[in-house]
């Protein structure tokens, strides 16, 4: 047996940095600008140490374009480089002169104050330069002694030594052709906006600090007033409203993570509020596509994380996987739940006002995530059609005496549209039942997850079925028909509705009921509402809908009609009767409203 070390040929595995190690070449910019501010903070950590004993002076990057010569330089006054550091930081790909820094500093640093660890960022240059300088000077050196190294991305380099006023580092990049949109101020401008807007060292480019160094998310809590807080929303969404409220994040152990999450006042369309919220590494602008990260539902809220944990370089399926992500994403998910737990508890009232905004939020998650569902369910809030609100426990025991039906089931009624079933809910009410408001986004889903965590409940519709038979425990009052009379009257009825659609039932409701009403059977509504949305109900998305067209018997207007001898007449009236009903639920169209209004028009 033989052991050996495998060779990485640099011929080899140049060009797959270059090209495939990053796929957008944009991000050389937010290398190299790292690398300028980790040599910058080296230099304070060294100051602190006391092993620099100069003046450290202002500690600004400044970048330059020179579009004659085609150039982009980043320059610092940071630590700089030695002859043999370039040999070992730049020359061997892959080591990190930063890992090696934070090893060696540990104890006198925080640990998120240098970005870089992976050795790879510096030749992200070669992705847009034909050829690349460093003119540098460490701060160790006397005198003027600097190195220029040069590279034209073959393996080749060559080294030499110059002289650099200041200790300190310029990378010049000679932009090559199919760049040059580098070599354009709004490019670099945008570019520095984006990646470098809260970089921890002042950036300077064409005379302006485009950066903030403390941003609100790396100060403590007790530093910040609410209106520091908003203001710095508005610095990552411009013209945005204020926020309803804020968590801010700061763990150290089993992963570190700082951030602030806020939460928007939702929309009415969702989905363009979705993934806002900022990935950072160190103060460094990563990405704002934070899927895989966060669980889905938390994409609604906004703002920023910042982690040296999440690993950067890699796929999001990968992402997914990873252990450390993980425990982030159950750590937000739980620091969420707290917060919306305290606020519940702090101020009620304040709480449902922000009901409205949150409460969709809510649900989605509920929806979504066991664990929070838990959490959820001490907070989440039902609101009722006279805009009250109450948790979960406290509504069961408002409806608990009367909403139960035959089986000893509660009934939760509700409406999915006011306005639509307002008759319905009128008559719940006049009948002292109360009726809950179901009209979001994600409703019809939640009300199917609360039926099966509740127990002993079901949810109903309004006009599901008369109010009395979807709660009454006993059998209606009876008929003041005789049994002969309600047959007639049924076969009468059913000659005068559309035989393929209604059906035609028949229930001793009181007098003070509507003579006919319209219903939608609950079980079929749902299944046809939710094959709309998919989810392998597709068999009933070709049936048309049904309804059932109860018929009071108990009603004057019925005896009224079983009398009437003139046949003519007692067409018209059931007739008249049953499409009154069917236009209170805008379901008389076409043909069949000219008409009915003609009749109608016609006994005036
Ligand atoms: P990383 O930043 O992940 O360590 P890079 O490829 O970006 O990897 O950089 C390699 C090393 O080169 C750095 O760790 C650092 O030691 C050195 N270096 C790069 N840029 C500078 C600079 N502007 N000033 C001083 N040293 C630098
Ligand atoms: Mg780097």
């Amino acid at each position: 047996m033989s052991t050996g070390k495998i060779n990485v040929q640099t011929e080899n595995i140049f060009p797959i940095i270059k090209k495939f190690l990053y796929s957008d070449h944009e991000i050389f910019l937010r290398e190299l600008v790292s690398n300028a501010v980790d040599a910058s903070q080296k230099l304070r950590t060294l100051a602190s140490a006391n092993e620099f004993k100069g003046e450290t002076g202002e500690l600004e990057v400044t970048v330059t374009i020179n579009k004659e010569a085609k150039t982009l330089t980043i320059s610092d006054r940071g630590v700089g480089m030695t002859a043999e550091e370039i040999d070992r930081y730049i020359n061997q790909i892959a080591f990190s002169g930063a890992e090696e820094f934070v090893t060696k500093y540990k104890d006198k640093m925080d640990s998120g104050a240098i970005i870089g660890h992976f050795g790879l960022g510096f030749y992200s240059a070669f992705m847009v330069a034909a050829k690349v300088e460093i003119v540098t000077r460490s701060f160790r050196e006397e005198g003027e002694k600097a190195v220029r190294w040069e590279c034209d991305g073959s393996p080749e380099f060559t080294l030499s030594e110059t002289t650099r006023a200041d200790r300190g580092t310029d990378i010049i990049l000679h932009i090559n052709e199919e760049s040059e949109e580098f070599l354009e101020t709004a490019r670099i401008e945008n570019l520095l906006q984006k990646y470098c807007k809260f970089l921890p060292v002042s950036i300077k480019f064409e005379d302006k600090i485009i950066n903030n160094t403390r941003p609100a998310w790396t100060k403590k809590p007790a530093e910040l007033t609410e209106d520091d807080y908003n203001a710095f929303y508005k610095e990552l969404y411009p013209f945005s409203e204020n926020p309803l409220f804020h968590i801010h994040l700061n763990v150290d152990y089993p992963f570190s993570l700082t951030g602030i999450l806020y939460f928007p006042k939702l929309k009415k369309n969702i989905e363009v509020q979705k993934n806002k919220i900022q990935l950072y590494c160190n103060q460094v602008f990563v990405t704002d596509s934070v899927e895989g990260i966060v669980p889905d539902f938390l994409t609604l809220l906004h703002g920023v994380i910042d982690s040296p944990d999440i690993p950067l370089n890699v796929s999001r399926s990968y992402l997914q996987s990873d252990t450390n992500v993980k425990k982030i994403s159950s750590h937000i998910t739980k620091k969420v739940a707290d917060r919306l737990e305290e606020l519940y508890k702090e101020s009620r009232t304040d709480f449902e006002s922000k009901w409205d905004d949150i409460g969709v939020f809510i649900k989605y998650g509920m929806l979504s995530d066991e664990k929070f569902y838990d959490r959820g369910q001490k907070f989440c809030l039902l609101k009722n059609i006279d805009g009250q609100y109450f948790n979960l426990e406290e509504y069961r025991n408002k409806v608990q005496p009367l909403q139960t039906d035959k089986n000893n089931k509660l009934v939760y009624l509700y409406t999915s549209n006011p306005e639509d079933q307002h008759g319905f809910v009128t008559a719940a009410k006049n009948k002292g039942y109360d009726v809950l408001i179901m009209e979001g986004p994600l409703d019809a889903h939640f009300l199917n997850a609360l039926e099966s965590k509740l127990e002993n409940t079901s949810f109903v519709r309004v006009d599901a079925d008369t109010v009395d038979k979807l709660i009454l425990k006993e059998e209606n009052t009876t008929s003041v028909l005789t049994d002969e009379e309600v047959e007639n009257l049924k076969s009468f009825a059913q000659l005068n509705v559309p035989k393929e659609q209604y059906t035609v039932v028949l229930e001793n409701l009181s007098p003070d009921d509507a003579p006919v009403t319209i219903t939608r059977p609950e079980f079929m509504r749902r299944m046809k509402e939710m094959s709309s949305v998919g989810g392998g109900y597709d068999f009933m998305g070709g049936m048309s809908e049904q309804f059932n067209v109860v018929v009071n018997t108990n009603h004057p207007l019925m005896s009224k009609i079983l009398n009437e001898t003139d046949e003519q007449i007692k067409t018209f009236k059931m007739k008249q009767a049953i499409d009154l009903a069917r236009l209170s639920q805008n379901l008389l169209k076409g043909e069949e409203l000219t008409q009915f209004i003609q009749k109608a028009v016609s006994t005036l």
